[in-house]
């Protein structure tokens, strides 16, 4: 260990990746639209009032990884293919839904401008005179929506207008930004290993300090070397993970605090032997 730098060692085998299942696919296509579409909605009526440019579709995608990673936990799917196509589906429903919602937005609010104007005696005469105006205005589907809006253009920082192409680019770095926050949530989110045989992501059982004698004795147990520099007890810490059913190996995570500013931690799987002795050591009172 030598400049601050982290330092990490693996032991033991890591639970099987978890299997492609069907069933988990199928129900993760409706998941996906719907997750999109809801999000799509909520955006499109936040961002009307208020959009900051580059933040919101961050924070939009922050939120949908949010979503996707809770719906990972509820539905109990480890598939990490599964999970990413999902994502990929529901930041592009996400991403194009917010188009489409503001295209119903405004086809709404020109209708109600348009029964106004036809309900208004003092207006019917200029309704007649500029019918084919009020019709115009209506815009015939969602892309001819957006290529006016491209035409009409994007106010960006410092009194920049994106105009035509610039606006389009403008919109795909939107669905760009909401990709990028949605993978990162996600990739957090989905860290953890995932037992196949209970069907359950890995959780934190407990966690705590080690003192030096209990942490040499998990190390002789486990394997693992505790480097030279430890500092005080108060820096040894550890967590052990497993997953819902307890069939599946457990995760033991051990981390020191360095004196040259640096971590280290030694990560190792127990099996069913194992996870035994490592409870009553943890169990005994540290000196
Ligand atoms: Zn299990």
């Amino acid at each position: 260990m030598k400049n601050g730098r982290a330092k990490h060692h693996e032991i033991g085998e890591p639970p099987a990746r978890a299997r492609f299942r069907r069933s988990g696919a199928a129900i993760w296509l409706p998941v996906s639209i719907l997750l999109g579409l809801a999000i799509g909605w909520i955006a499109t009526q936040v961002g009307m009032r208020f959009a900051p440019l580059a933040v919101f579709p961050l924070a939009v995608g922050v939120v949908l990884g949010v979503c996707l990673v809770g719906m990972t936990r509820l539905l109990q799917t480890g598939h990490r293919v599964t999970v990413f196509l999902a994502m990929m589906l529901a930041v592009l429903v996400a991403a194009g839904s917010q188009h489409y919602f503001s295209y119903l937005d405004a086809r709404r609010l020109i209708e109600e401008d348009n029964r106004r104007v036809q309900q208004s005696p003092s207006a019917l005469k200029a309704q007649a005179a500029f019918a084919e105006l009020i019709n115009d205005r209506l815009p015939q589907g969602p892309i001819d929506y957006m290529c006016r809006q491209a035409s009409i253009g994007r106010p960006m920082p410092f009194g920049y207008v994106a105009r035509g192409p610039m606006a389009w680019i403008s919109w795909f770095f939107d669905g760009l930004l909401i990709l990028l926050a949605a993978i990162a949530v996600v990739w957090f989110g989905c860290r953890q290993s995932f037992c196949d045989g209970c069907m359950s992501w890995y959780c934190t059982i407990r966690s705590g300090h080690l003192s030096p004698r209990q942490a040499k004795r998990l190390a002789e147990l486990t394997g693992f070397d505790i480097p030279d520099g430890s500092t005080s007890p108060r820096d040894m810490h550890y967590s052990l993970s497993g997953c819902r059913g307890g069939c599946g190996p457990e995760q033991l995570c051990v981390t020191w605090q360095l004196s040259e500013r640096g971590t280290c931690t030694a990560t190792v799987w127990l099996d069913n032997d194992k996870k035994k002795q490592v409870s009553e050591i943890i169990d005994q009172d540290g000196d």
